[in-house]
């Protein structure tokens, strides 16, 4: 079957069309600046990337336009739409509503608007991709694939914040979590990978991408996780600060005079490895300018590996012990600098990395010695196709 997995953003659109049976992508793509002017960027499998400029006014005429593009007779790769099986989306925050992926229908999207103060900036951009779709495909199966689904397995002791308990039932304030989809994904390849039993296996995923957070996944199931309420707690990020201390809001508004939002702003845009070093948040960026002796990207780099390292150590304890580690995601799966720095603070796990495969790129790799007590790995995630999977397994 072929399934279009959609993932709507603010102002962008990605989108692939996968073959189920082959799990290939036929075309990958992306709609830019939705809403403002608009660009897709289209490119068919072994094919050459295609760029129309047409406007983009609403996320409808996107998803209009990436059908179109599927069945143009010369970069298309399906001849009519009635070819197209089934569609998934990815939803941002399902909070404690969306424990799995469901077929989407009424009700369903009735939770996802539920859920749209928890994600004020995602789950309407979701509604209007689901929107579209049921618009354009009528009768197409679509179901929603949640981001926070993976983590509802956490105990209530590693998601409650210790705030008024009222505001967890009255508000739903609690940790959730996000990449889920990658978590689950990526921790149930280094179970395959390692040799690891599932049902006797413990495993601490670091997704380390511009957004970035790391799991404990004990017997397969998510019991922690760094992201909470929303994406900006846990590792240092990007642009996000991670863990604060929250009365620097305070201090810091009072001292220039700034609202609550535009804090806000700050901790999630101007904040992560970006703040710190004043370069940027591309490691590639950070690495060439630490090269040439900047010492703010030096020291921001190495506050994003110690972050990463002292939640590994966290995650240890919170399993009583650890089988495997597995970097994903651009900086875990690429940069192999960042993967040692990080795992040089964990000698104390028994920890030995093999520098020969610790260079290898673009696949499952292990890179542990083979006397490491810990195996660690680098996975890459494949977000669309545990989307494209489930949307299979749902219908
Ligand atoms: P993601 O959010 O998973 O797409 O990751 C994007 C981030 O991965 C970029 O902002 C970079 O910091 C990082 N990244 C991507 N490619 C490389 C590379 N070759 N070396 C180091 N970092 C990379």
């Amino acid at each position: 079957m072929k399934v279009l997995v959609v993932n709507c953003g603010s102002s962008s659109l990605k989108y692939q069309l996968i073959d189920s049976e082959t799990e290939q992508a036929l075309a990958v793509g992306l709609c830019e600046r939705i809403g403002i002017d608009g660009r897709l960027k289209h490119t068919p499998a072994g094919g050459d990337k295609v760029v129309l400029e047409d406007a983009l006014p609403n996320h409808e005429v996107a998803i209009k336009n990436v059908l179109a593009a599927l069945t143009n007779p010369t970069y298309g790769v399906i001849k009519d739409l009635s070819e197209i099986g089934a569609v998934g989306h990815r939803v941002v925050h399902g909070g404690e509503k969306f424990t799995k992926s469901v077929l989407i229908d009424d009700a369903v999207i009735a939770g996802i608007k539920e859920c749209c103060d928890l994600a004020p900036l995602h789950n309407p951009a979701n509604l209007i991709g689901i929107d579209a779709c049921m618009k354009l495909m009528p009768g197409v199966p679509e179901v929603a694939v949640f981001d926070t689904a993976f983590h509802q397995t956490m105990p209530k002791e590693a998601y409650l914040y210790a705030v008024p308990y009222e505001y967890y039932t009255n508000y739903g304030v609690r940790r959730y979590g996000f990449h889920g989809t990658s978590h689950s994904y990526v921790s149930k390849r280094a179970i395959a990978v390692a040799g690891l039993d599932a049902n006797n296996s413990k495993v601490v995923v670091c997704h380390l991408g511009n957004g970035a957070s790391c799991s404990a996944v004990l017997n397969g199931r998510s019991v922690d996780t760094s992201m909470g309420l929303t994406p900006l707690e846990g590792l240092i990020m990007g642009t996000r600060s991670g863990d604060i201390d929250p009365a620097v809001i305070e201090f810091v508004a009072k001292k220039e005079n700034k609202s609550l939002s535009e804090m806000m702003t700050v901790l999630n845009k101007k904040s992560g490895v970006d703040g710190i070093s004043g370069v940027g948040s591309d490691f590639r960026d950070l690495d060439a300018a630490a090269k040439e002796g900047n010492e703010r990207a030096q020291v921001a780099v190495e506050a994003f590996a110690y972050r990463v390292a002292k939640y590994v150590g966290a995650y240890t304890a919170a399993m009583n012990g650890v089988d495997a580690i597995a970097f994903t995601a651009g900086i875990g799966e690429n940069d192999g600098k960042v993967r040692k720095k990080i795992c040089d603070r964990l000698g104390f796990l028994g920890i030995t990395i093999d520098d020969a495969k610790n260079a290898i790129r673009g696949e499952e790799v292990i890179i542990s010695t083979p006397d490491s007590k810990v195996k660690v790995m680098v996975i890459p995630t494949n977000e669309e196709l545990a989307i494209c999977r489930e949307t299979v397994a749902l219908i």
